[in-house]
């Protein structure tokens, strides 16, 4: 494969201040080389070097592809009905999730593994070109090793989430000895983190500790489901342990916030969780104006959040939870390569891995100017043109 240069792009989010204007480094006019899988040049269309292919971008924008770190997408059936009458009345719980975990038993390796190709391919065309993976709605360690297998065959940030809920068959401590022993063994191999949903009705403080400690000892990194529902322990957990992200924090106390600007935990924002239940939206604006680095992510799964788009993720932190567009595309982009852990996505810079995406609009900004339009006009991922 040849090098291509990409021309003719009006706006051009870099996410590196040293190569362009503010914290998003946009660079007006400008081109960037690609070679391989890298990004190997960007700067001023007038200055680019020649390559072997061109493409004109005609004025418009291009932004790094969107990282989505927080996704459950190893799961069978549907939960339309349960949406439906949530938006009749009915609370969201998280009992909910044992519905899926019985579709997703009872369904094929081959059924699971479409179902996760379909939902990645879906994000794909709306610029997601990296995308965790949880398990989640296995809860036996047969169903959580072969989840953790399949959403391995689409993706490297797999992440083990036996500690979704406690099985019907269980009691909470008897489960945790599972999930931090035999269903620990069978998981690790394919596994990148470690997670767990701490929160009433789900895992408590010394519970999730225990989790995630196990997993730290099996080489996992930590990552947590915090604070979504109600106060709890989650957030200072993920900040003493390290976790690489707290996800959700919607419920946080001045503790929360500080303890969040004091270490190296990122704060992923899931909104379309709260769209979704109909419940308050985080405050994205308190954790900014502290300092804290904030990530934004679809959180996509059958119950509490059934999007795949970050596109949407942008528009409603922008409109509902006190971001900017340069923030909220800053988040959905580099925020969630740090949430990661991953220098080599989520900007546009030499030696980055090229995953480009062309909006069919001048400016990042209309990402949440015009919400609901289907802005992404061509994706391209590790080089290779895909949408
Ligand atoms: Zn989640």
């Amino acid at each position: 494969m040849g090098s291509l240069l990409i021309t003719g792009i009006g706006s051009l989010v870099t996410n590196d201040p040293s190569l362009g204007n503010g914290p998003l480094g946009i660079v007006t006019d400008a081109a960037v080389v690609v070679s391989g899988e890298e990004v190997v040049w960007v700067g001023p269309a007038s200055r680019a070097p020649a390559a072997d292919d061109a493409y004109d971008a005609g004025g418009r924008a291009v932004i790094p592809g969107f990282v989505d770190s927080h996704a459950h997408l190893v799961f069978a059936g549907d939960r339309t009905a349960e949406f439906d009458a949530r938006m009749s009345g009915l609370p969201y719980t998280a009992g909910g999730i044992r519905t899926t975990v019985a579709a997703t038993r009872a369904a094929s390796d081959a059924e699971l593994s479409a179902g996760v190709a379909r939902l990645m391919a879906e994000a794909l065309r709306q610029g997601t070109t990296v995308m965790e993976c949880k398990s989640g709605y296995g809860l036996t360690v047969e169903d959580e090793a072969r989840s953790l297998r399949i959403a391995a065959a689409h993706t490297d940030e797999v992440t083990y989430l036996g500690a979704h809920v406690v099985p019907a068959e269980y009691t909470a401590d008897a489960y945790v000895e599972l999930v931090t022993g035999a269903m620990l063994d069978a998981c690790a191999p394919y596994a990148r983190w470690v997670d767990v949903f701490c929160e009433r009705g789900a895992f408590d403080g010394d519970q999730a500790r225990a989790v995630l400690e196990s997993g730290v000892k099996r080489g996992l990194v930590p990552r947590i489901h915090a604070n979504q529902l109600g106060h709890g322990p989650g957030v200072r957990l993920a900040v003493e342990l390290g976790a690489a992200s707290a996800d959700h924090c919607t419920h946080l106390t001045d503790a929360d916030v500080a303890a969040l600007a004091s270490g190296t935990t990122v704060a992923t924002l899931l909104p379309g969780a709260e769209f979704s239940t109909r419940a308050p939206y985080p405050d994205a604006r308190r954790l900014l104006d502290a300092g804290v680095t904030v990530a934004l992510s679809t959180d996509c799964n059958p119950g509490s959040s059934f999007t795949t788009s970050m596109p949407f993720c942008v528009a409603v932190a922008v409109r509902e939870m006190g971001m900017t567009p340069d923030e909220a595309v800053w988040s959905a982009t580099l925020g969630g390569a740090r949430a990661l852990r991953r220098t080599d996505v989520g900007r546009i810079t030499e030696g980055a891995r090229a995953d480009l995406v062309l909006l069919d609009a001048p400016s990042h900004v209309h990402l949440a100017y015009r919400p609901g339009v289907p802005l992404v006009s061509a994706v391209w991922r590790r080089g290779r043109q895909v949408v």
